[in-house]
């Protein structure tokens, strides 16, 4: 296993964390218990010390909570998430921060972070001073180090980074996303205040490998080495330092022993010349794919429809680029709270949009496409 350092924390990190939000699950849909917790104590064993939780995944805290007991606790570090969203009274951020080491079953929680911060979720964190609650748990010795994790754009993210003294944070970064949401901008930028910086979504929910559309086949079909789709897109992460770890969301067994194989070989913190034409010859055909060029700088917003604009079109974006995969269709029907059937036309969002993108014909294709 590869070791890299988080930061100004100095803790030593496991390169490859083990996220735990799409654990296995059984026939019936239902989370395998056995399974996860055999496949985070293999993990373990296997030299992975970052664990990657939060509140709102379905049984995960509670399930890591199961493989951390017969000594793994004190052999890793556990990340865990506190949803601003769901706070609406002063008792809420201490019930909520209970609940997690209360699933868990753990006395401190190494590495702590705000979860999910956009714009309206951002606003939420600064109304109910969320981040003095967590400061305070940190002097008592609750939580050893306080983050963030982030889905909006550049500006945003540096307002977030100065905003107070991050240990470390949470970004998606992937070789097709180098330049969306914080992107490589934001990780020099977060390195630089000497924040770790977490990589999640280094092969963009699977998007990147699982259904590959024909065109882009043809491209790694004309790669003659022998190093694989999703060798490629962890190298390209990789091969940044300022990266410490790089998550990846375990469903099966065969993923995690994939996973172990990569992140043991130095190989993969290298990519050479050949490997970056490769990734931007892949990355300029999925652009080509995609139906409308939103750069998710978020002037359209608000919607008074309460729309999530650029997240809505990035998931049209990716349902057409990405060969319809089901994870895409999940993650927009489950993870939005409004959809693109919302929109009511009214186009107030249209003449604040930069790159004047037609946005209620957007929402109207992907409302008839996407079902919702
Ligand atoms: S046109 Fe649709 S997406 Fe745009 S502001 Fe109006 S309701 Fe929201
Ligand atoms: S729709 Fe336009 S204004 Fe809204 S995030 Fe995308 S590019 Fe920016």
């Amino acid at each position: 296993m590869l070791y890299r350092k988080m930061g100004k924390t100095g803790e030593e990190v496991s390169l490859l964390g083990f996220g735990a939000m799409r654990l296995p699950t059984a026939e019936d849909g239902s989370i395998d218990q056995e399974l996860s917790v055999a496949m985070i104590r293999k993990a373990i064993d296997s030299g992975v010390n970052y664990i990657d939780t939060a509140f709102t995944y379905p049984k995960s805290e509670k399930i890591i909570g199961e493989a951390l007991k017969d000594g793994y606790r004190d052999k890793v570090f556990i990340a865990d998430k506190i949803p601003p969203w769901l706070i609406r009274s002063e008792e809420d951020k201490e019930s909520l921060f209970n609940k997690s080491f209360e699933r868990l079953g753990v006395d401190v929680i190494d590495f702590f972070l705000v979860h999910n911060l956009n714009a309206p979720i951002w606003r939420k964190t600064q109304k109910t001073d969320l981040i003095s609650f967590l400061d305070q748990k940190k002097k008592e010795g609750k939580i050893k180090y306080l983050g963030f994790s982030f889905h909006d754009n550049l500006d945003l993210f540096k307002e977030i980074v100065d905003a107070y003294d991050w240990d470390f944070c949470q970004i998606q970064f992937n070789f097709v996303d180098k330049d969306f949401q914080a992107g490589e901008e934001g990780l020099k930028y977060a390195a630089d205040k000497g924040m770790g910086v977490v990589v999640m979504e280094p092969l963009k929910g699977g998007r990147l490998t699982q259904t590959v559309p024909p065109s882009i086949q043809e491209i790694w079909d004309e790669d003659e080495s022998d190093t694989t789709p999703v060798q490629w897109a962890f190298k390209w992460v990789a091969s940044h330092p300022e990266v410490s770890v790089i998550l990846s969301g375990m469903s099966s067994m065969e993923q995690l022993d994939d996973n172990l194989w990569n992140f043991s070989d130095p190989m993969i913190e290298e990519i050479s010349g050949t490997g970056r034409n490769l990734l931007d010859a892949v990355t300029k055909e999925y652009k080509s794919l995609i139906r409308f060029d939103c750069t998710g700088c978020n002037y359209c917003m608000p919607c008074p429809q309460k729309i999530e604009i650029p997240r809505v079109i990035g998931y049209y974006n990716d349902w057409r680029a990405f060969g319809e995969a089901s994870n895409i269709m999940f993650e927009y029907s489950t993870w939005l709270g409004r959809h693109a059937s919302d929109c009511v036309e009214c186009r107030a969002c249209e003449e604040k949009c930069p790159q004047h993108l037609p946005i209620a014909e957007a929402m109207k294709e992907a409302a008839e496409v996407m079902g919702l």
